[in-house]
């Protein structure tokens, strides 16, 4: 029997952002890998096994999935959002070039799924209308100074910019420190979306500027959207605003 590895996006949160193809993936498995909480999101069906680890092991995770690939089980591999961004694909793809050599021959599929930024988006219009880039704030495996590098090279040319991974309780200034970097580039008035848990149940949305924003309505379910001169604002009647970045630029 030959085994094959689907690496999954599951998706912001929301069963119902969860692609019908992530959906037969998952039920087709005969074990599943991931980071506990996202593991917790898939439905366990009779026989199915589940392998939950911790945040920080993915290279571990993405060779134990391999290796068990690689002696004939249908393995799934699951990340938040899409797999390809800030998660588990590279980590894969990673064990795959440096792994026993076998696991090149084996079929792996990477099947996407809706990133974080996408449905942040979603909620308060349409910001990524234009030209946009996706930084993450973690510096667990690049340098800080990287970071502000292309915070200040994103802003200085005109892309919105979505942070991932803002703040967590290991990672407590980053954020502040990136808004310092961006308020040199932007007017005050740019605005900013802290979008956590979108599409749970304890989603929250906040709209703001860059002037006023502050850092501590992020923890590590926030994906920060930070606008361009030109993302407009849209005010309406007893409704939060719609955030939009026009489509052409003078
Ligand atoms: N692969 C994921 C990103 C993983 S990095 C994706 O494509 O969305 C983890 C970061 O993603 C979090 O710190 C947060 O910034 C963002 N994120 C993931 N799910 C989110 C959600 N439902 N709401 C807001 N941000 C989310």
């Amino acid at each position: 029997m030959t085994g094959h590895l689907a690496v999954i996006g599951l998706g912001p949160g929301d069963a119902a952002l969860l692609t019908p193809q992530a959906a037969t993936a998952l039920e087709r498995a005969s074990d599943v890998f991931g980071y506990g909480p996202y593991l917790a999101r898939v439905p366990q069906r009779a026989g199915q096994l589940h392998h939950a680890s911790d945040n920080r092991e993915e290279v571990e995770r993405a060779r134990a999935a391999l290796a068990l690939a690689e002696r004939g089980a249908r393995v799934a591999i699951v990340s938040g959002g899409d797999a390809g961004v800030f998660g588990m694909a590279a980590a894969v793809f990673e064990a795959i070039e440096q792994g026993d050599p076998a696991w090149r021959a084996l079929p792996v599929t990477v099947i996407p799924g809706v990133s974080a930024l996408l449905a942040a988006a979603a909620r308060v219009g349409a910001p990524l209308g234009h030209d946009f880039c996706a930084i993450s704030l973690s510096d667990n495996l690049k340098a800080w100074e990287t970071v502000t590098r292309r915070l200040d090279a994103a802003a200085s040319a005109g892309f919105v910019i979505a942070l991932y991974n803002p703040a967590s309780r290991a990672r407590p200034w980053q954020l502040g420190a990136a808004f310092e970097v961006l308020r040199r580039r932007l007017p005050g008035a740019t605005p900013v979306v802290f979008a956590t848990a979108v599409t749970r149940p304890d989603e929250r949305i906040e709209i703001t500027t860059l002037d006023a924003a502050d850092p501590a309505g992020a923890d590590m379910r926030t994906l920060v959207l930070v606008g361009t001169a030109t993302t407009r604002r849209i005010e309406r009647p007893g409704a939060a605003p719609f955030l939009y970045t026009p489509r052409s630029e003078a």
